[in-house]
């Protein structure tokens, strides 16, 4: 436990040190906040960071952030880090679906779409006729599936949409709220009243700006990282906070007394603040919450899957497939038990050594919860015996990389939008509590660092920057 902190009350005590609870205390302290920011393990990043090791760099969780929106990037500048970001390759703007046995590409464009394999010819014109219709949501959340299958259709809805589900949230569809998890497709249903029209309205605005909107071959801005990976921007943050992180600082017990909030430690240790935001997963608040039962059973409700991922290092002749592009996912109604693999290598060449190419494969999510009970053996096992066939695979990998993430994502399922407007009246009634992490609203870097911001700025009464 940090010096810092004995004998006083904290302006703000911040807890959980993954992007989220990092940006929120770099934030205060930069508006002169007697701030400390408690991580319960050795390290800052949560499932955020990269380890090193033969030449490779090794993302443990996210491959990096989009920029299409300005958030994280403007935090990796705003700590430092200008000259050191690395946007993906071209390459990475191709993305690859798994299709009767092989990699199809992801069309960019009508007309591409209308001659890609992807979908049976009915599907593709069901897809592109789209735009012709006007949709209204119906009251209430609503699935991303109904969702889709009401502007899409049923083949586009198995296909297109369950990949992207799988890819972000390791989710399922027909689960996972379409409101709360992807906000923007309902945005441009209310704006424009269609997918395909608000997209084609949105790719030329974004095309007069010089920029790009997205569109079906997949998310709109470029990726980007850092030459050592993300851990450079875990780093940067672990520095400015400098002292005021208390690392090894698992909170046990947080509760209001009198004006202020007690926190009481794994080391048997006790601190007060005047506010506390809690940045750990909901089933991990709910715990520390435990004295307050409302609270805490509203954040139990939300679930989470578990994912487990998997590099491997391979010499680049000894991968057959040109690998030309971000990685494949998996729809569901295709055999296999990956989710999808990317390249990583392709979209940031240093992160492999010359004359090699890392692969990370993805297995479990909310429909295989079995996956994480697998030995490293079998995991390992599954992955290349998928992966042989599709990629060309030979010989053995160089170097294997696992890492487990035990409830690692969030699901926004149908209810959450309700579920949090209920945590929101319950917060209303205990001031100086906030509930912030990837558990409530948006799941990516950048809604992370968005909200981290947001939160610090209604603390604070001042704006931001990053
Ligand atoms: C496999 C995977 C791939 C991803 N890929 C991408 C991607 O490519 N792009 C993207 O934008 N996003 C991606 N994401 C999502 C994104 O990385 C996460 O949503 C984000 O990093 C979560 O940050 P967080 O701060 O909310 O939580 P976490 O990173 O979970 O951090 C929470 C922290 O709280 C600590 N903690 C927990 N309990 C306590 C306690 N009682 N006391 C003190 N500390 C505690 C934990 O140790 C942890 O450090 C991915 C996520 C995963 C798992």
């Amino acid at each position: 436990m940090n010096a810092l902190t004995q004998d006083r009350v904290l302006d703000a005590a911040v807890v959980g040190g993954g992007i989220f609870g990092s940006t929120l205390a770099w934030q205060l302290l930069k508006s002169d906040q007697d701030v400390v920011l408690f991580e319960a393990a050795a390290r800052l990043g949560g499932t955020l960071g990269s380890s090193h090791s033969d030449g490779f760099v090794w993302e443990r969780g996210a491959n990096g952030f989009l920029d299409n929106v300005p958030f994280t990037r403007d935090l990796a500048i705003d700590v430092g880090l200008e000259s050191r970001l690395l946007p993906a390759a071209p390459a990475a703007r191709h993305r690859f679906l798994l299709r009767r046995g092989r990699l199809v590409e992801l069309p960019e464009g009508p007309a591409a779409f209308l001659r890609s394999p992807l979908l049976s010819l009915a599907g593709r014109l069901r897809v592109i006729t789209e735009g012709l219709r006007r949709y209204r949501s119906p009251e209430g959340e609503e699935s991303v599936a109904s969702f889709a299958r009401r502007h899409l259709g049923s083949e586009a809805t198995e296909v297109l949409i369950d990949a992207m589900v799988t890819g972000i949230f390791g989710g399922d569809a027909e689960r996972l709220s379409v409101e709360a998890a992807f906000p923007r497709l309902v945005a441009l249903e209310r704006e424009h009243g269609s997918l395909i029209r608000g997209m084609i309205r949105r790719r030329r605005a974004a095309r007069a700006q010089g920029a790009t909107a997205g569109g079906p071959g997949g998310p709109g801005g470029r990726l980007s990282s850092f030459p050592l990976g993300t851990q450079e921007l875990v780093d940067a943050l672990a520095s400015r906070l400098g002292d005021r992180v208390a690392l090894e600082s698992r909170l046990t017990d947080a509760r209001r007394v009198g004006e202020e909030w007690q926190l009481r430690f794994a080391t048997g240790e006790t601190i007060r603040a005047h506010r506390l935001a809690l940045c750990i997963p909901p089933h991990l608040a709910a715990e520390v919450l435990q004295s307050d039962h409302e609270v805490s059973a509203l954040l139990r409700e939300i679930p989470a899957a578990s994912i487990v991922v998997v590099g491997l290092g391979f010499e680049r002749d000894h991968v057959r497939h040109a690998l030309t592009g971000f990685g494949y996912l998996r729809p569901r109604r295709e055999p296999g038990r990956l989710l999808g693999c990317l390249f990583p290598s392709v979209c940031f060449p240093p992160h492999a050594p010359e004359g090699q190419v890392s692969l990370r494969a993805m297995i479990g999510g909310v429909r295989d919860p079995e996956a994480l009970e697998l030995s490293d053996a079998e995991i390992q096992r599954t992955t290349l015996d998928e992966l042989r066939p599709l990629l060309g695979l030979r010989g053995e990998p160089r170097v294997v990389k696992l890492q487990r993430w035990p409830r690692g994502i969030p699901q926004y399922e149908v209810g959450h939008l309700g579920r949090l407007a209920r945590l929101e009246e319950k917060l209303n009634d205990r001031p100086g509590l906030a509930l912030g992490g990837n558990g409530y609203r948006g799941i990516g870097l950048n809604d992370c660092v968005r909200e981290a911001g947001s939160l610090a700025e209604s603390w604070t009464g001042s704006t931001h920057e990053a």
